[in-house]
């Protein structure tokens, strides 16, 4: 068994023995619904077939159709889509989604791909997954790897397939089986930046329990990509201080806050952060310098915001952190002994299943319209992602301060509770 998978199955066992469940209870918990599994035969460019392996592994849907997204990468197991699978069950349930957990995969890589054996891949895998999707049923979404317009491929495909059978008002609902398409194919305003911007309404709501004030804040944010840059930017925007950001070349600190867009015209320019705190209006910044990536971990911030790479805080560096909040907005920067270790020493930490749930939370708003037939405003999905963010807080924290155990537990602790209130 994978690493991931084991911790994923070990969190569930740990949180459920501490509430006392019965051990049927967790097994289930643990134990996927289904697991699928396909040999895809695809043409190539060449003229010859090729066969790949595929996944889709449908974890728990006791509240609702199974969520979450298709990986292609070379390095896709059935543990490590099985191990994501069970995390989107805990992460939708903490988001206080109507929806359960799945994720799917195939071996490959899309890299030495051409755009037309991508295309057929990717409707061979719909053929095969057909069956056990749907609006109602289990509703994918990109993921590494995958994008808008691999979903608009499969949803042309999966329409293809229902076409004869279906009537013409439940054809247009079948859009709704896949979220992360284009705007213009029935996707959503507001999901590009829904991750970070969600990490920043919970980063919020946690401000305001502290009682401290956000414009004191000084963050770093280690990754410049959709999440660490929405992150910063948003953060930015809305008043804290981002004193330090990276991408995997490194990055740039200074003393005053830092002009994010201005370092990512910078890193279009140039191709990393690394060097541009004096480009520009950046060049403001007296006292700015480079930074190693592990460097900046151990600024001396109050706010750390890892939003690259799992586990970048462990044992090695977990005594040289110095900031009192950490968020983790990509999955699992926080080693289990980083966390424990951490913890005990007060430091406060908002784990992944929480902190990086936006955007599917921006998701099931994408489903929402297209299964009622509505179009929303970016500002109406803004407005919408906030409040679901600061309502999945406010029970966790509730949970929180009443077991004074860690933030993870509590997470785990509110989605179990809520996944079994609604057991079949
Ligand atoms: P991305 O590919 O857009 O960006 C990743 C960033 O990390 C890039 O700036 C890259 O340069 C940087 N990076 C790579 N190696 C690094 C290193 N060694 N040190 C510092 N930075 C490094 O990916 P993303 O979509 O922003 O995802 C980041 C993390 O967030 C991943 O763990 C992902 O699983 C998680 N996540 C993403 C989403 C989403 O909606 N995109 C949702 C939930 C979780």
């Amino acid at each position: 068994m994978n690493d991931m998978l084991k911790t994923a199955q070990n969190t569930i066992i740990k949180t459920g023995k501490a509430m006392g469940l019965a051990q049927d209870v967790i097994d289930r918990l643990v134990q996927p619904d289904g697991i699928h599994e396909f040999t895809l035969q695809v043409k190539m460019d060449n003229g010859k077939n090729k066969l790949f392996t595929a996944f889709r592994i449908q974890h728990n849907d006791n509240l609702g159709p199974y969520k979450g997204g298709i990986r292609f990468h070379p390095n896709v197991s059935r543990d490590e889509v099985q191990a994501l699978a069970t995390l989107m069950s805990i992460k939708c349930a903490v988001a206080g989604l109507p929806y359960g957990g799945g994720k799917g995969g195939i071996i490959f890589n899309p890299k030495e791909m051409s755009e037309g054996e991508l295309e057929r891949i990717s409707k061979e895998y719909v053929r095969a997954i057909a069956s056990i999707i749907g609006p109602t049923k289990d509703v994918p979404a990109p993921d590494v790897n995958t994008n808008g317009q691999i979903m608009k491929w499969m949803l042309d495909e999966l329409i293809k397939i229902n076409k004869k059978q279906l009537k013409k008002a439940d054809l247009e609902k079948l859009k709704a089986t896949f979220t992360g398409k284009p705007v213009k194919f029935g996707g959503t305003l507001g999901r590009t930046e829904a991750t970070g911007r969600g990490g920043v309404a919970i980063t919020e709501a946690l401000l305001s329990k502290l009682k401290k004030e956000k414009s004191e804040m000084k963050v770093a944010v280690q990754g410049f990509g959709n999440v660490g840059y929405y992150f910063a930017k948003i953060a930015s925007d809305r008043g804290m201080k981002i004193v330090a950001v990276s991408d995997s070349k490194g990055g740039v600190t200074g003393e005053k806050s830092l002009d994010i867009e201005k370092i990512m015209n910078c890193k279009k320019e140039k191709g990393e952060v690394a060097g541009c705190y004096c480009v520009g209006g950046v060049c403001d910044i007296q006292q700015g310098k480079k930074i190693t990536n592990g460097e900046l971990l151990e600024l001396p911030v109050d706010i750390l915001v890892p939003a690259a790479l799992e586990n970048v805080i462990n044992k090695e560096n977990m005594h040289k952190i110095q900031a009192r909040i950490i968020i983790e907005m990509a999955n699992g920067p926080v080693s289990e002994e980083a966390y424990d270790y951490l913890t005990k020493k007060g430091v406060l930490i908002v784990p992944d299943v929480l902190a990086n749930s936006g955007g599917v939370a921006v998701s099931y708003l994408e489903w929402f319209q297209n299964m009622k037939g509505q179009v929303w405003s970016e500002e109406k999905v803004n407005k919408k992602l906030f409040g679901m963010m600061s309502d999945a807080f406010e029970e966790i924290w509730q949970t929180y301060t009443k077991e004074k155990s860690s933030l993870k537990q509590a997470a785990f602790e509110t989605a179990i509770r809520r996944i079994i209130r609604k057991a079949k």
